[in-house]
């Protein structure tokens, strides 16, 4: 079976997209299986481009076909912050509940504590030195008016989304049927299957 490099260190993405291609016709490996590999600096301004540098530099280096996305959350009333910085958001060594005070505090000083707001994945294919398939997915909501769940990760307990009443935190398994992260990996998958 061909195997397909899952090119993330963070351990909640890799259960969300182990999840969601656990139909496909590949063998999934991680980065674990590289322990020496440093991670490639997100520099880019837009997610597509941190996801094509990531897939491209992590391709190079393992020799395998080798799929990187890049994700975050856009805030309207914050002119779409933290965005491509979600991750170090008030700083590298902030936690979660420290970047959700900031998030609130901004959205109090504009007046705007619902604001609308989406999560963001780009996701990369390469093999070699080529891109051999880009897909975009995005799911919209509001800011919660408080943090609420425990499931997910990152951002999810204060991003409310609508259609089922409730923050991505609290919805369990229903996340991948919605996520920014399921609508990308379900175009990688159809475009998987005609590789395969
Ligand atoms: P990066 O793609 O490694 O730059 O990091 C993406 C960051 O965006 C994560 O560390 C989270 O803070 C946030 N993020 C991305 N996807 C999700 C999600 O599904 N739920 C909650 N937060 C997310």
């Amino acid at each position: 079976m061909t195997a397909l490099v899952v090119a993330t260190s963070n351990p909640d993405k890799v259960r969300e997209i182990r999840e969601l291609l656990a139909g496909v016709p590949y063998e999934i490996k991680t980065l674990a299986a590289w322990p020496q590999l440093a991670a490639p600096d997100e520099t880019g301004r837009t997610f597509e481009e941190n996801a094509r540098a990531k897939a491209l530099s992590y391709a190079a280096f393992t020799g395998e076909l080798t799929v990187a996305e890049d994700s975050g959350l856009e805030i309207d009333a914050l002119d779409g912050a933290p965005g491509v910085e979600s991750a170090r958001y008030g700083g590298t060594n902030a936690t979660y509940p420290e970047k959700f005070l900031l998030i609130y505090d901004a959205l109090r000083q504009r007046r705007a504590l619902d604001s609308p707001a989406r999560f963001v994945c780009a996701l990369a294919l390469a093999r070699g030195d080529r891109v051999l398939f880009e897909a975009r997915g995005t799911v919209e909501g509001r800011i919660a008016p408080a943090p609420k769940g425990e499931g997910g990760f990152g951002y999810d307990p204060i991003f409310f989304y609508p259609p089922f009443n409730a923050t991505l935190a609290e919805v369990g398994n229903r996340k991948g049927e919605v996520s920014h992260r399921g609508a990308a990996f379900r175009k990688l998958a159809a475009f998987l299957a005609t590789l395969a």
